[in-house]
Order: structure tokens, then sequence, then C-alpha cells
């Protein structure tokens, strides 16, 4: 798909828009039926989407008094052939997806919106209901108006109903796992995943990405490793026993073979040692990475409390994942919490890769092109902009110290508000917001700071941050997707001026900072000072930067320049690759989870299971049983029957026969006499067929809530070694296999165990209810 393809079916809807400007209302709105019923005669949506576009664009300008302008229609094509599309802030993109998605939801099939927060979603699906209400379309928010209120199922199922949905990437992604942990057929929510377009596309797809969604579940085990690793570790000494680097920390060939001698285990890597390799890289977090006042405190009652790297707040309640806590809590000698297990995890990455049909739009994304080819197999296609950009970009200011730095920022500052010019303070870091608004207090300047807490008021604040004599200080963050009017008589004084403070992780979230400037064709001006002590500079040089600071040593202006910004560079360069990794570790989750929701699924739609099939499951567990006790005793198989096959004992097959084949020729046959009696409890087939599905549904959930937590832990434990030769991708997928292929024996097993011992009764609604052992 070309561009100039993109162009002509533009022409195409202009064309059809003159058509639908001469129909009354009444005969607009018989246009939906029409187009879905030229969907079922056969006709595809690349042919009717000239109408379609057109038809929506009609409904926009009655409805909302909005035409959307050639270069909206444009990006909405592009989108429809699943591009990226980069619009300026301000262009209009909620008005763009009017189209897609009027065109998709066409189909009777689920078409979504997602983006950034519960506030962007809950409003566009506001503003934009009363069009698709007019074309005769369902249209809902999947958020509530409060943050973090809970929808029960049915309020969900009405929302995925809707013929459109508005939702958050978080929303979205829980309401998916939850859909998959659900035990009847009925209490599914969620409608097979088709079409969905990502507003705020970079934020979602890249800067939120690699972080999985986990559910928690029930309380694990508590190991008794903590204690003993956490005295292995104490007694390790730096670059002999271990290296640290950035933010990982790892053993040393030295040191593996010193964990050998202390466990008494031959191999440190082998699969059967990975809970000790796992508890020893959390004591090593816990002692080399995590500092006591920095990262975190110990309070009074003895509990661990982190702080927020950024704002030094302490941040009660929250704990890290993972067993870290707890590793955490030994190193300080406190009592240990308990370590909850994920029950359900997935990426976005993922989530996103399973709709058949993806595009997304974003003021900032054409910087990840590359990036996004490759992750996503997306295209990024940049709409030029209605009207031609007036704002000056003015070249970066470079400074050695902060002081030097947030000196001139805040000259340049009093400079424009004393013509009354609103001025926008975008810092790099929370911190930073925080020392500039107190510098405008000293100078008796008012202002309002936003810190990325409050979507609902911080879109007001910073929608007024255009108004005459406006100072606003605020995240990269804060206020994201909505856009700055001027105020009458302000672009005379300039427009807004954006003043960046500190180089930011990437070049994507500057442009974001300057793109709140000049919308529409408004003059405005932006301009970033930066310094060496930059989080990112200091992060990433903190030595370079440190003697150059220290006023040992002049830095030349080409020096200074090089440093701070290949230190973003840099930092960028970091960021991808380790979304590239994630995406790789992903990939194997996925398929395992492909299977299991595929054959949950199944089972929820009442599939048939035939004798052959639980049967063979059957088999399966006894034969496994045989072969594991080659030298059986009497007692041991009296166990084996009480806790798998049957709360009787029968005499006959108590004694165990030396011949293994014997033996279990004389279990299978007296499994099939415990299987018949079994089906004939039953008065109907389908109860009988009801019973295994459900055995056999509860065995896989235990499985696999076993084989997520254990994926999540593997993956924790591997990545920090990915040296002296080894692949972590590599063994990873190699662990995955196995413990895919332990689950499966499990799930036969205990299938088998609730098909004997499940004790099943029917309600009075004809529920059926099982115990299971
Ligand atoms: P973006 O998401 O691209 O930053 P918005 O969708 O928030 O921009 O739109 C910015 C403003 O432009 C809104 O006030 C919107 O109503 C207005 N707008 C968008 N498209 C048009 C149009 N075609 N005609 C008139 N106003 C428009
Ligand atoms: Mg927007």
């Amino acid at each position: 798909m070309t561009n100039r393809y993109f162009m002509n079916i533009t022409g195409k809807v202009k064309a059809c828009a003159r058509r639908m400007a001469g129909l009354s209302d009444k005969q607009l709105q018989t246009v939906t039926n029409d187009l879905k019923s030229q969907l079922k005669s056969g006709r595809t949506l690349d042919q009717i989407l000239p109408e379609a576009y057109a038809a929506i664009c009609e409904a926009d300008r009655r409805v909302l008094g909005k035409y959307p302008y050639d270069n909206q229609i444009y990006g909405a094509v592009a989108m429809h052939h699943g591009c990226l599309v980069e619009m300026n802030t301000g262009e209009g993109k909620t008005l763009t997806a009017t189209m897609p998605l009027y065109l998709h939801a066409l189909t009777g099939k689920s078409t979504i919106l997602v983006t950034a927060n519960e506030y962007l979603a809950y409003r566009d699906a506001a503003q934009m209901r009363p069009v698709f209400s007019f074309m005769g379309l369902t249209e809902r928010a999947g958020v509530t108006r409060q943050p973090g209120q809970a929808l029960t199922n049915d309020e969900k199922r009405k929302n995925y109903s809707a013929d459109i949905l508005y939702t958050t990437h978080g929303a979205l992604a829980f309401d998916y796992l939850l859909n998959n942990l659900v035990r009847r057929a009925e209490d599914r929510f969620l409608r097979d995943f088709y079409f969905i377009i990502i507003d705020e596309a970079d934020s979602v797809l890249l800067d939120g990405a690699q972080m999985p969604l986990v559910i928690s579940g029930s309380p694990r085990v508590q190991s008794n490793l903590y204690e003993m690793t956490d005295f292995f570790v104490s007694t390790l000494k730096e670059d002999r026993d271990y290296l640290t680097e950035d933010k990982a920390v790892w053993l040393t060939d030295h040191g593996v073979a010193y964990a050998e001698r202390f466990f008494g285990i031959s191999d440190y890597y082998d699969h059967r040692n990975f809970e000790i390799n796992r508890h020893v890289t959390l004591a090593l977090r816990a002692h080399v990475l995590l500092k006591r006042q920095e990262d975190y405190l110990v309070s009074d009652q003895d509990e661990i409390v982190l702080l927020d790297n950024d704002t030094g707040r302490s941040l009660p309640g929250m704990k890290l994942r993972g067993g870290e806590h707890q590793a955490l809590e030994q190193k300080e000698h406190v009592p240990l919490t308990q370590e909850q297990r994920s029950v359900a995890s997935i990426t976005y990455q993922n989530l996103f890769l399973m709709f058949p049909k993806m595009c997304g739009m974003s003021g900032t994304i054409s910087n990840a092109r590359q990036e996004l080819l490759s992750v996503y197999h997306k295209r990024v296609v940049v709409v030029p902009p209605h009207k031609k950009l007036r704002r000056v970009d003015r070249k970066d200011r470079y400074f050695v110290t902060a002081q030097e730095q947030f000196k001139a920022a805040i000259e340049e500052t009093l400079k424009c508000h004393r013509k009354g010019q609103p001025v926008l303070i975008v810092t790099a870091t929370i911190q930073d917001t925080q020392i500039f608004s107190h510098m405008l207090v000293e100078r008796s300047v008012p202002h309002s700071v936003l810190n990325a807490d409050n979507a609902y008021w911080e879109a007001e604040i910073i929608a007024a941050a255009g108004m005459r004599n406006a100072v606003t200080v605020s995240t990269g963050m804060a206020g994201r997707g909505t856009d700055i009017k001027l105020e009458e008589g302000v672009a005379g004084l300039g427009g807004l001026a954006v003043i960046g403070i500190g180089r930011m992780e990437n070049l994507r979230l500057e442009r974001q900072a300057r793109g709140r400037s000049g919308r529409q064709g408004d003059p405005g001006s932006s301009q970033f000072f930066v310094s060496l002590e930059d989080d990112i500079v200091m992060t990433m040089y903190s030595e370079k930067a440190g003697e150059y600071l220290d006023r040992s040593r002049p830095i030349a202006p080409w020096k200074l320049r090089h440093l701070i910004n290949s230190a973003q560079k840099t930092r960028e360069e970091q960021s991808i690759s380790t979304r590239e990794q994630a995406v790789r570790y992903d990939k194997i989750l996925r398929r395992q989870r492909e299977i299991l929701y595929g054959a949950r699924n199944r089972l929820l739609d009442r599939a048939q299971i035939d004798r052959e099939t639980m049967w063979g499951i059957i088999n399966d567990a006894l034969t496994s049983f045989v072969k594991s006790h080659p030298d059986l005793q009497e007692h041991e198989l009296t166990r084996y029957v009480l806790d798998n096959l049957s709360y009787e004992l029968d005499p006959e097959i108590l004694t165990p026969p030396k011949d293994p084949n014997e033996l279990l020729r004389r279990m299978q046959q007296y499994a099939t006499k415990l299987y018949d009696r079994k089906i004939s409890t039953f008065d109907q087939q389908e109860q009988a067929q009801d019973y295994m599905r459900q055995c056999i549904l509860r065995a896989l959930d235990d499985g696999w809530v076993e084989e997520v937590d254990y994926l999540q832990q593997l993956q924790y434990a591997i990545t920090t070694r990915g040296t002296a030769q080894r692949n972590p991708v590599f063994e990873y997928s190699r662990e995955a296999y196995h413990s895919f292929e332990d689950m499966k024996e499990t799930m036969k097993k205990n299938i088998s165990r609730n098909f004997f011992l499940g004790d099943p009764e029917t309600d009075a609604n004809g529920q059926m209810n099982i115990i299971f052992p």
C-alpha cells in the first residue's frame, strides 16, 4: 500500500461525500443497514469503505458540527490498512477514529478503541457516542468515571457486546485474563477479538509494553531457601564471586563453582537446581542492588517499606514481585511476609498481537518506525498536518551543572511570563517539577504543578495552560491526550512557550512535550535545557559526568553535547533490546497459553468427551505410576489407591505382583470397574459429560496456574544470567518446554484423580457442583 493509494481512496470518499450531503437525516441513517446488508451479500470492507467513511463524516458534521479534514480521512484510510498513523497533537485523532470504528462495527464483530488512561477512554466515548447512535450503532465505555471502580461480569458483557467499545489497554488486558479464568461458559463476557485501534499508540505499545500484567492468587507455599541463600550471598566477594552492571548482578564462574560446593550440587544451572539458582539471584539482588534508605526503609513495625526512586516518597503496601520482597526481608532479618503466586499473566505486546486487525495513532511514533515494524509488523504513516506547523523549535541549550540549567530555564520562563505569554515547563523527572515549582514560588510566580497522578483534574489544568499568564509545570506523561487551546490574543504574544528541562528517556517524549505547542497551525515555541546532572546522564555515564562536575577537568562544548545526547541514545537502544527480549520470552508463554485457553474454551463450550479419550488419560496416569515404581511395596500401592482411585480398599488389588506388566494389567482391570461404576451413578449421559468436563477443567486450571507462576519466576531468574556463553532465551525456552511436558503429566494424573474421587452434587437449579479431592 503506497501513500498514493491512500490518497486515491481518500478521493473516493470525497466523491461519495457530495451524495451523503444531499440526504435527509432519515436517509443518512438508513445507510448503516444498507451497508450491513451489502457486507452480508459478499461485498468487502474495501469495497464499502468510501461510502461508509463518507456517511460517518456527514454524521460527524450534523451531530458534532465538525467535518473531518482531508488529512483526517487520509489517516483513517491508512488505519483501515493496518498502519500506525502519526498525527500531531490537536490534529483531531478522536474524530479520525470514528471512520474506521464505524466501518468495522458494520461487520457485527468486536470493534474496540483503547487509549492510555481511563479519563481519555471515558471522555472520548462520551464525546463520540451521539454520532454513533445517530447512525444506529451502540457505543460504550469499558471503564467507569471513578477510576478503579470494579464492574460486574454482567456490566462487562454489556460493554463488550456494544457495537463499539472505548476502553484502556489495562482494562482490556485484565478482562482478557479474567475471561479465561471463569468456570462456566455463562460467565464469559468477551467476544472474539476482531478489530482494535490503539490511541496514544507509542505510550501503549512501547513505553508500557514489556511489563507483564499479572493476576495474583492464592499464597504460595513458603520456601525455606531464603535463609540459606541469604547466608550464602553474605559470604560472597564482589568481582571474585559476582559482577554488577547497571541494574543487573550475576555470579562469576568462581562464584558458580563456590555455589556448587556450598549447596552440594553438581550443576548450578541444571533444571533440578532451579530453585536454588532462583533464590541466589533474589538474595544477590537484595544485597547488591537494593539500598536501605534509598530504595526502601525498615519501619518500626519491622516491615520493609519501598521508596519511590524519583520522589523519595514511601510506598506503603507496595511489594516487590517474584520473591524479591521476601529476599529483602531476609536480608534485613525481619519476619517474611506471604508470597502471592501469579495466576495469569500477559504482556500488552501479546495482547495486541491476538487481534486479527490492529492499527493505531499517536502524535509521536515515527521515531520508533523500525522497532514497530520488527515487533508488530506494523508500518508507520506520517499524516501531514491540516495547517502548516508554525511552532519554532529552538536549539537545545547545554549546561554543565543543574544549577546553571535551572537558572537559565527560570530566566527564560520569566521573560515569557512578563509579556503575559503562557509557559509550559515539562520536566524529565517528578523531582524536577518540585524543584522548579519551588523556584517559581521564590519569585512569586503563580503556577500549577502536574505529576501524572490524577488524569481527570490534570486534563482540566493542562487544557487551561494556553491562557494568558498561565505557568504550568508538568511531567512528560501528565495530561496526555488533552489539547491546549490558546486564549484570544495569546497568538499575538507568540503562542504557548514549551520549556523542557532535562534530556528525556527518548526522543519521542521530547517531541511529545514540544507537540503541546503549535496545534492546528498556532504560533508557539519550544526549547530544551539540559545538563550533565540530568538523570539520564547520571545513570548512564555517572563516572565521566562526575569528573567534569568536580571541576577537576573543564569540558569542551562539543564533548558536553556528545555526552548528554549519547546518554539518551544508549538508553533508548537498551530499552529497545529489553523490549525485543521480552517479546521473545513472551512468545513462548503465548504458545502455551493458546493451547491451554483453546482447550478450556472447548470444555466450556460443552465438547463431548468420549470414553476413549477419558480412558486414555486414566491409562496414561496408571502407566506412569507403575513405571515410576519399579519395586512397588504394598503400603505404597495402598496409598496410591486411596489418593487416586477409591476411598474404599478392594482386597484383591492390595498385594502388588512382582511383574510390572501384571501389576499394570490388574490396575487397569480395577480402574475399569471403578470407571463403569462412576458413570453408572449418573442418570443421564449429559450429566456424566458435565462431570467429566468439570474434572478436566479443574485439573487444567490447577496445572496452568503452576505453570504461569513457574515461568514468571523462571524469566526472573534467567534474565540476570546472560553471560558466560549462555543464551538466556534459549535456556528459557528449553526449561519452558520441559515444564510444559511435566505439566501435562501432572494434569493427566489430576484429571484421573478428580474423576474417581470427585463427589458431584446437583443443586436446586440443576447446577452440578463437585467437591474435588
Ligand atoms: P488529538 O487527539 O489529535 O490530539 P483531538 O482529537 O483531541 O486531537 O482534537 C483536538 C481538537 O480539535 C478537539 O477540540 C476537536 O474537537 C477539534 N477537531 C478535530 N477535528 C476537527 C475538525 N475536522 N473540524 C473542527 N474541529 C476539529
Ligand atoms: Mg487524542
